[in-house]
């Protein structure tokens, strides 16, 4: 298919552990088969663990209080080395990519190009150290908090919607001299505007969409995505239903929605892909995985838009961040 991809957001990473499916083929929503079929294709791997039994009813979760980090961290390490050992399987296919220019190698090569990212930086305890040793191991992206408040900040579904804290700013400055890129879905909005006056790099949202389009504590206001185009960062399409659509009955028609209205803020090179394919239990209407991005890429086709900006969200975008975060 002579579509390109860069999905900035995926838990296909947890799924294929649990599942013992690994990643070149699976019946999840994501693998790297599937994936490839588009030219180029990159994938942001997100590595994300709760100690949850099975079929958790997630309406039902208390965000008050979190797992300690010594049950987290040992399960982020234990997927870290899933991960690698699954890239490392896979080499023939993908490789492990650090920048931008090794995404760049990768397509040249016909290879996917895979990226590691963190979802709460309490997986990896909220320490300089530990983040060090993540970065050293080719971590690349971490979300500052998943949905839990962390030492560094407050989360956009946590009980104080408090900002980032001392311990957070100093988390960010050293990310930012490390070339880890600063995540912001799931934080809360004052930790957003805490980190936007801080940073020194572009910062990126992976998988939030827009909260005028679809009123849900994840999404983005307005504002919020006007300071991200203004900051040269971008907004990942998140196809999680509750947050394209409040009666829950998504469909393509709906991520349309988000795309048109970030467009309308200006948003040319400020939007792109982060499914959170494999962390939703249903993507929407007419898409079953990856394999369906391509209909959306028609969709947008469809409604006259110019195939250079409709690449330049499929893929353009977020590559040119990474070549100035990472
Ligand atoms: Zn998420």
């Amino acid at each position: 298919m002579n579509i390109p991809v860069f999905d900035a957001h995926c838990d296909t990473i947890l799924e294929a552990k649990a599942h013992g499916c690994g990643l070149r083929r699976n019946s999840l929503h994501v693998d790297l088969e599937r994936g490839g079929l588009f030219a180029p294709y990159a994938q942001i791997f997100a590595i994300f663990t709760r100690p949850w039994p099975e079929n958790v009813d997630w309406k039902n979760i208390d965000y008050s209080k979190d797992w300690p980090a010594e049950v987290l961290v040992p399960r982020c390490d234990e997927l870290l080395k899933y991960m690698l050992s699954e890239f490392d399987k896979n080499a023939d296919i993908l490789t492990h990519c650090k920048s931008s220019d090794d995404a760049e190698t990768a397509a040249k090569d016909g290879k996917v190009a895979a990226f590691i990212a963190i979802e709460g930086a309490e997986l990896v305890g909220c320490d300089l150290k530990r983040l060090e040793a993540a970065c050293g191991r080719g971590v690349r992206f971490i979300n500052l908090c998943w949905n839990f408040d962390n030492a560094l900040c407050g989360a956009a579904n946590g009980p104080t919607k408090s900002g980032l804290t001392r311990q957070g700013a100093d988390y960010v400055k050293r990310m930012q001299e490390l070339g880890v890129a600063v995540d912001l879905s799931h934080a809360s909005e004052r930790t957003f505007w805490d980190v936007a006056e801080i940073t020194k790099r572009p910062i990126i949202a992976g998988h939030s969409n827009s909260k005028a389009v679809c009123d849900n504590a994840r999404n983005l206001t307005d504002e919020q995505f006007k300071a991200l185009v203004s900051l040269h960062g971008v907004a990942g399409i998140n196809l999680c239903p509750d947050f394209l659509n409040e009666s829950s009955d998504a469909g393509i028609n709906d991520i349309m929605r988000h795309i048109e209205h970030f467009l309308a803020l200006g948003g040319e090179k400020a939007v792109c892909l982060g499914g959170d394919l494999d962390g939703i239990d249903c993507p929407p209407k007419g898409v079953a995985g990856i394999e369906d991005y391509g209909k959306i890429y028609n969709a947008m086709l469809g409604r006259n838009y110019s195939e250079d900006l409709v690449r330049d969200i499929f893929y353009n975008n977020l590559f040119d961040v990474l070549e100035r975060v990472l």
